[in-house]
């Protein structure tokens, strides 16, 4: 960690993820010399290849703009680099180098061949127009095209990279490649996109929730329920929460957090949904319109007493006084939909006071999981029907909860994070050594 940590300053959230990761496996590092000799974990902190570049782009009164764009092409022993891409203001290199790590061993135990990559820029979604957002997507992949392909890198979408922002990326990328293929994931349903895919992380993170309550005998039904964000994994979320009896307490921005202590209902969150993906508004309005429901201004939910709580935002957004506070107040189940949501102080937290923890390598596996089942979809040239597509996505949420709890076993205690980590290692490391010094 001492060379991590110097030969990458500043990158915090890639020394936050790398230790995490170390710290699981050191154990079995020390117990298993051909990993040492073949400097395993040297070689998976080092990205196989990152492409940074320049995005001019002019906005719609004429003024020219400069971002940044990046790929970081971190680890492709189990198949061709797969991972989205995040268009927001504090996107730099450290970043996307965590998102990219993550993404290796979330990838492994996705149960499909999926090597793994991150990308994005520096771009600011926010207040741009329709125009300005196509324009900038078209010159992010003026550069970018080049560098991926079906067999080599595989983006999708992360945070400010949905449904709309693929569709003129794989416009552009098609033109300048001269082919209709599967480069892109999270694609639109009438043209090459999975049923499914817009909601799988959000699904699969509520499957995976409901495969560790199903340990303590537990279901969600009557539960009450904290889910932050309102992008694409927090609407999806709730929406399966309240399908299975759960109550959704909140949601949040940026900004601050709503509380409906009556539990969102499927009108209200189709409300939410229109504001956030139609009129591209603020959670705040939504107490506006909604009697009974507090707006918990530049809060994050989790003063609230709850059962389960589903971070669904971004990283770090849930830290050790917060932890303390969940624990206090008798949550017992955190089920992770953003990558790395909990800092380090909280889930020591979680892990010594035994209660379920589903680190987002495991939980919020789904999403890539059905980005795999498009690519697999688009090499068949076929479409399968919405039912499948759930089931596969339900099995496979079920199968990395099954080896998290295989390798993660201490006594009658699940550490999860644990049997994510071993096992994903030992998966991508494996590989590794059967493909020699590449
Ligand atoms: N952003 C998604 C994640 O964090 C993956 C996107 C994709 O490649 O489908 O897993």
């Amino acid at each position: 960690m001492r060379r991590v940590v110097s030969k990458n300053p500043s990158e915090i959230e890639f020394h936050q993820a790398t230790r995490e990761l170390a710290a699981s496996v050191w154990p079995l590092i020390e117990q298993e010399p051909r990993y040492q000799y073949s400097k395993v974990l040297e070689r998976l902190v080092e990205p196989e290849r990152i492409v940074m570049f320049q995005v001019p782009w002019m906005d719609s009164r004429g003024e020219i703009h400069v971002n940044r764009g990046f790929r970081v092409e971190m680890n492709s022993a189990l198949g061709p680099y797969k991972g989205g891409l995040r268009f927001h203001p504090s996107v730099n290199l450290g970043i996307l180098k965590f998102l990219a790590f993550e993404q290796v061993f979330k990838n492994g135990l996705a149960t499909l061949p999926l090597g793994g990559g991150k990308g994005g820029s520096d771009f600011d979604p926010k207040g741009k127009s329709n125009a300005e957002i196509m324009h900038f997507c078209q010159a992010f992949m003026c550069e970018l095209f080049r560098h991926i392909g079906p067999s080599t890198d595989v983006p999708g979408g992360d945070i400010g990279v949905g449904g709309r922002e693929i569709g003129y990326l794989f416009g552009m990328y098609k033109k300048l490649a001269n082919e209709f293929s599967g480069t892109l994931t999270n694609k639109g349903l009438s043209w090459g996109g999975s049923q499914i895919r817009p909601e799988a992380t959000g699904y699969g993170v509520v499957y995976f929730a409901s495969e560790m309550l199903g340990t303590w005998n537990r279901t969600l039904e009557g539960q009450r329920v904290l889910v932050s964000g309102s992008g694409n994994v927090a609407q999806s979320a709730a929406e399966k929460v309240i399908e299975l009896g759960g109550k959704v307490l909140t949601m949040s921005d940026s900004s601050g957090t709503i509380f409906d202590k009556d539990g969102i209902n499927h009108d209200n969150l189709n409300w939410i949904k229109e504001l956030k993906n139609n009129r591209r508004g603020r959670i705040l309005e939504y107490s506006k319109v909604h009697r009974d429901v507090r707006y918990l201004d530049g809060e994050r939910p989790w003063n609230i007493p709850c059962d389960i709580a589903i971070p669904c935002a971004t990283q770090n957004e849930l830290d050790f006084s917060d932890a303390v506070t969940l624990l206090e107040n008798g949550c017992c189940c955190i089920a992770e939909g953003s990558n790395m949501p909990c800092t380090p102080g909280a889930v020591d937290q979680f892990i010594d006071a035994r209660i379920l923890y589903g680190p987002g390598k495991a939980a919020n596996a789904g999403g890539v999981a059905v980005s795999g089942l498009e690519m697999a979809q688009n090499a068949q040239r076929l479409n399968w029907p919405r039912d499948e597509v759930d089931r596969r996505l339900k099995e496979i949420m079920s199968k990395i909860h099954q080896v998290c709890k295989e390798y993660g076993r201490r006594g009658k205690y699940i550490n999860y994070l644990d049997g994510a980590n071993i096992y994903s290692f030992l998966k991508v490391a494996d590989a590794m050594l059967d493909q020699g010094l590449v």
